[in-house]
């Protein structure tokens, strides 16, 4: 469903991905992991094209599609690739159905009472139904967050990034988005998870990413990932978060 076929990508003479080949199939758990500035977020941007690629060979295709560079195309890619970010990022001045009616109506195409009906299916089942009529900074952390997976999962993606989805919650509030995600997953959404939770990497991933210095050195299962790591660069990243 995403392929990632010898993608590179520099800002500068820097480069943050480097020969990246990856393929995800429809229904996979991806989990990525690495250190800090190993290039997790830069290369959930480039598969949501929040950043370009560079133009040497290298591609990114979602469900067949080769990522467009622009206009139209881009913006139904963009509807087909969900985003959660750490920060949540609602819009701050309308409400929590708001914020989940906003792209379905702009960019599917409903009427505001179809979109408010799926807003609040989607709303209950990540557990904030009754939080619909307010402002993002009435609720908990973690009920932000999972208005934000709502509001990614009312346009119908084809896959969600998440981009260390709980790093900003207090520890409290960690679990009640993790166990959105794990249903998300039993429900065979295709994702691309951020994470540096062991716990949810383990029942939810399927494969998992180890980044480092902007190449995926290790591809492999959870399970095998955090029990006997191949690369001396994994062992050494397992022995500081563990
Ligand atoms: P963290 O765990 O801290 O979130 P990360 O693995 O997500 O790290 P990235 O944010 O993908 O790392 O960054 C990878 C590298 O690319 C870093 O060295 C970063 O400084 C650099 N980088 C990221 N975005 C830009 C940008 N817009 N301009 C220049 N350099 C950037
Ligand atoms: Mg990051």
């Amino acid at each position: 469903l995403v392929r990632m076929s010898g993608v590179n990508k520099h800002f500068g003479s820097f480069q943050a991905l480097s020969d990246i080949n990856v393929d995800i199939p429809k229904g996979q758990v991806c989990i990525v992991v690495g250190p800090s500035g190993s290039g997790k977020s830069t290369l959930c941007r480039t598969i949501n094209r929040l950043e370009t690629i560079d133009d040497d060979g290298g591609y990114i295709e979602i469900d067949g599609k080769r990522l467009p560079e622009e206009g139209k195309a881009l913006a139904a890619l963009r509807a087909d690739v969900g985003m959660v970010f750490q920060s949540f990022n609602l819009f701050a001045h309308k409400s929590v159905l708001e914020n989940v009616t906003l792209g379905p109506t702009k960019v599917r195409g409903l009427s505001k009472k179809q979109a408010e009906k799926e807003a609040m299916e989607y709303l209950e089942r990540v557990g904030v139904g009754e939080q619909a009529r307010k402002l993002p900074a009435q609720l908990s952390g973690g009920q932000q967050q999972r208005v934000a997976i709502a509001r990614a999962l009312a346009m119908k993606p084809k896959v969600l990034l998440f981009d260390e989805p709980t790093s900003a919650l207090d520890p409290e509030m960690v679990q009640e988005v993790l166990d959105v995600m794990v249903d998300l997953a039993a429900g065979g959404m295709t994702m691309v998870v951020v994470t540096h939770e062991m716990g949810f990497a383990r029942k939810a991933g399927d494969r998992l990413l180890f980044m480092s210095e902007g190449a995926v050195i290790e591809d492999t299962t959870p399970e095998k990932f955090f029990k006997d790591p191949e690369t001396s660069r994994a062992k050494d990243f397992l022995s500081k978060i563990l």
